[in-house]
Order: C-alpha cells, then sequence, then structure tokens
C-alpha cells in the first residue's frame, strides 16, 4: 500500500507573551517532517537571533524591492515593522509534500488562508491578560512603552479566534505541546489531503 499527501500548512498565530515562539521550536523537535517558513523582516535582531534561522534581518529598501517583485506569499506591518513570508519557500515544501510551520501575525494569517483554504490556522492564548502581561514583563526584553503596545494590540488579536480553525490554551506548556501535536498529527491523517494506492485491492467497477 502507498500513501501519498500534498504539504499542509500549519500557521500559527498568538499575542506577543503568549509563548507561541517556545511552541512552535518544541514542536519541531516533537514532530518530524514539519519545516519552518523563515519570515524576511526590517526589526532588528534581538540578542541570541541568528539570521537566516529565526528571520532573514533585512533593511527597509531591500524590503520594498522585494515587494515590487512579487516575492511575498503575504507580508504585513506589525509593532512598526515590516514581515513577510517568501512565496517561494511555501511553494517548493507543499510541491515536495513537506508540511510547513508558520509562525506570523493575524493579518498574515487570514490573508494566507484567502490564498490557500486548506491552511490549517491555530491561535495560541495565555490563561488570561494578567498572565500574559506577568509574561511580557518576565522577558525583560521591552521596555514599558513597548509592552503597553504589546498589551494593546493583544486586545486587539484576542477576539479574532473564531477565524482560527483550532484554539491552544496555553497554561502550562507540556499541555500545549501535547494539543499542537495531536492537532499535527490528526490533520495529517485527514482523507481529504491524502491519495492511496492498494496493490492488492481489487476495486469493483
Ligand atoms: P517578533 O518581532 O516579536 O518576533 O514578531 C512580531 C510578530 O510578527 C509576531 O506576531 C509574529 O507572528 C509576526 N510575524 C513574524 N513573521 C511574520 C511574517 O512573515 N508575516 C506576518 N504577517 N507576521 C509575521
Amino acid at each position: 500500500m502507498s500513501v501519498n499527501r500534498r504539504g499542509t500548512l500549519f500557521v500559527v498565530s498568538a499575542p506577543s507573551g503568549a509563548g507561541k515562539t517556545t511552541l512552535c521550536r518544541e514542536l519541531r523537535k516533537r514532530v518530524p517532517g514539519l519545516a519552518y517558513s523563515v519570515s524576511v523582516t526590517t526589526r532588528a535582531p534581538r540578542p541570541g537571533e541568528r539570521n537566516g534561522v529565526d528571520f532573514d534581518f533585512t533593511d527597509e529598501t531591500r524590503f520594498r524591492q522585494m515587494v515590487e517583485a512579487g516575492e511575498f506569499a503575504e507580508h504585513a506591518m506589525v509593532h512598526g515593522h515590516h514581515y513577510g513570508t517568501r512565496a517561494a519557500t511555501l511553494e517548493r515544501a507543499l510541491a515536495g509534500g513537506t508540511d510547513i510551520l508558520l509562525d506570523i501575525d493575524t493579518q498574515g494569517a487570514a490573508r494566507l488562508k484567502a490564498h490557500t483554504p486548506e491552511a490549517v490556522l491555530i491561535f495560541i492564548v495565555a490563561p488570561s491578560m494578567k498572565e500574559l502581561e506577568q509574561r511580557l514583563r518576565e522577558r525583560r526584553s521591552d521596555g514599558e512603552t513597548e509592552i503597553e503596545r504589546r498589551l494593546a494590540r493583544a486586545r486587539e488579536e484576542i477576539p479574532l479566534w473564531p477565524r482560527y480553525d483550532y484554539l491552544v490554551v496555553n497554561r502550562d506548556v507540556k499541555e500545549a505541546l501535547d494539543l499542537l501535536e495531536a492537532i499535527v498529527l490528526a490533520e495529517r491523517a485527514r482523507t481529504r489531503r491524502l491519495s492511496l494506492h492498494f496493490n492488492d485491492l481489487e476495486v469493483p467497477n
């Protein structure tokens, strides 16, 4: 018997501080065959971030050239910086039957779903606004103004959760990871994504 499957886009969005970066990294360690779409951004690298691995860091001029050349499947302005998903990365993965994980904001997720309806959209939230604020403060990577900006954006983004296919509440990392893994594995078994061939099964006419 042989089973063939097209690659699937797994799009993950979350308000800043919900734990999405950690969950996406750990999910990729757990689930084999999940590639990652490295976004292009004009924001400066944070300590420890590697060019070409976490993001492709670029400047405004180059980003604009890429937009004009039609290189992005979607792009958006988030927290005052440009971010974009390369169309070629997605096409290469999907054509080769590889699943791909995208960590993109709510605007990007909506654009990809309109373009690729079979994409799987997953929204991650912290259990409360209080918890979200605490996590943003514990990160110590942002100043007060930036924290306020991220909280304001979270208040706008959280009500968009019904546009997603799945909701993951990140109370506990292990519990959230178990759920994410289950979602990916179940989506991989969806009959509409599969073609099946039995060598020894005679199908009646
Ligand atoms: P950060 O700069 O904090 O890593 O990411 C800020 C936000 O930008 C996050 O919500 C992240 O999901 C989003 N983001 C990262 N890459 C892309 C992208 O290629 N497209 C869009 N639309 N959003 C992105």
